[in-house]
């Protein structure tokens, strides 16, 4: 090779670099409040946006506090996603896109779930947030959101829905897949015990009674915290259910769910992805991975033995 010819390869090379980082800088910011909803975005948007969470995996949306890069993040984005139905505790995601001006670009993806309505405390009763727990509600997640890149960028609208259509496909094969899974576990194993009231959704639709010691949240909001007297229920339950096993989750403190495991005299089935899905190069890194991950947990602990 000539030196020109060398010069010039060099030149073509980092212009072809620094054009391929422009448009990667240039793509439209989506700013999700959690991994969940975050996986959601990207399944439609593919590369033409870049997808962030606020939440890092394992972290938990009821007691997070926003940092100032939160803030900054924010600021920049093209379009903000929630889950909304206040699983960001104190509303975090919708006060971070109101101060910095981004309150019309705030998409809430549970908009058109039908709630699961828990009695809290002092006879109140709130919507339970954790409604991705079904493929079928995770489906209409995705349609918020096709909707609302379809809708910022209209050229690639096509593009957005052929990729949501095919992983709406996934979610029905998932559901299916979940509903087969579990068929083997017995009616009276069907109880499902965890740290907090994430898995109501998922009992509801895969015929599991849902028992959690803490309650809906795992802050001190409406119907969270345990008290002793809600303890002693929960320990008593497991003990007179004859349930197999109890299960820890990722995004609580797990030496509650240990005492009462002890206590109970039962065993821990498994460690379940809940509020945040896993981290890079786990098998709970999608939203997919994490409800196989759960399903595998649940179904290997509760199947007769
Ligand atoms: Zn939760």
């Amino acid at each position: 090779m000539t030196r020109r010819i060398f010069v010039a390869t060099l030149v073509v090379t980092a212009l072809v670099a620094s054009g391929e980082m422009l448009a990667q800088e240039n793509r439209p910011l989506v700013v999700a409040s959690t991994t969940q909803v975050a996986d959601f975005a990207r399944q439609v948007v593919g590369d033409r946006m870049e997808v962030r969470s606020v939440l890092a995996p394992g972290a938990d949306p009821h007691l997070y506090e926003v940092k100032p890069s939160d803030a900054e993040l924010v600021r920049q984005a093209a379009i903000c996603l929630e889950n909304g139905m206040h699983l960001e505790g104190g509303d975090w995601m919708r006060k971070l896109a109101v101060a910095a001006g981004k309150e019309d670009e705030l998409v809430t993806c549970t908009v058109g779930i039908k709630p699961i309505v828990l009695k809290a405390e002092g006879n109140q009763h709130v919507d339970d947030p954790h409604s991705w727990f079904t493929p079928l509600n995770a489906a209409v997640y995705v349609n918020n959101i096709t909707q609302a890149v379809g809708k910022y960028d209209p050229q690639h609208k096509d593009e957005y829905q052929a990729r949501a259509r095919l992983y709406l496909e996934q979610l029905r094969a998932l559901h299916l897949w979940i509903r087969e899974q579990l068929s083997a576990i017995p009616p009276e194993q069907r109880i499902l015990v965890t740290s907090h009231d994430a898995f109501n959704y998922y009992c509801q639709a895969y015929g599991f009674e849902a028992r959690a010691p803490v309650g809906w949240s795992t802050g001190a909001e409406i119907g969270g915290g345990l008290t002793p007297a809600r303890r002693k229920t929960v320990v008593d339950s497991i003990r007179d259910s004859g349930v197999q096993a109890i299960f820890v989750e990722t995004s609580v403190n797990p030496k509650l769910i240990r005492e009462i495991a002890k206590e109970a005299g039962v065993a821990i089935g498994g460690t379940l992805y809940s509020d945040s899905m896993g981290g890079p190069g786990t098998a709970g890194e999608t939203y997919v991975g994490m409800m196989r991950e759960n399903t595998l947990h649940i179904a290997g602990a509760l199947k007769r033995k």
